[in-house]
């Protein structure tokens, strides 16, 4: 049997369009970004605490009861998020009733 151009062209294009389907399909979800932690040099810095109600006012003066990540304008997440990434830490995940130094309200 004669296989025309066409068809090996076909052929050719459904095996690369099958291969890459293949290649996308056992790429490994990515990771989640980490959560934050208090002890993170970053987090120390900025003053960031996984509950609000523990920020250090003495050296946090900005922090008002009432503030926390969730209704931060750098929340990545929706209020209701537990977690969600905030770029001031590079994304890292952090808590929706946490606080840093960089809180700025949410419009
Ligand atoms: S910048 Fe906002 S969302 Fe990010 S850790 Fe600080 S208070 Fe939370």
């Amino acid at each position: 049997m004669k296989i025309s151009k066409t068809s090996r062209r076909t052929f050719l294009i459904s095996s690369v369009a099958a291969a890459s389907a293949l290649a996308v399909s056992r790429t490994p979800f990515a990771a989640e970004p980490a959560k934050l932690t208090e002890s993170d040099p970053m987090a120390q810095n900025l003053g960031y605490k996984a509950d609000a109600s523990t920020v250090d006012k003495a050296k946090f003066p900005r922090y008002a009861a009432g503030q926390d990540c969730g209704n931060c304008s750098f929340y990545q997440g929706k209020a209701t998020d537990a977690y969600a990434g905030c770029p001031m830490f590079g994304g890292k995940q952090v808590a929706s009733k946490g606080w840093c130094n960089a809180y700025n309200k949410k419009a």
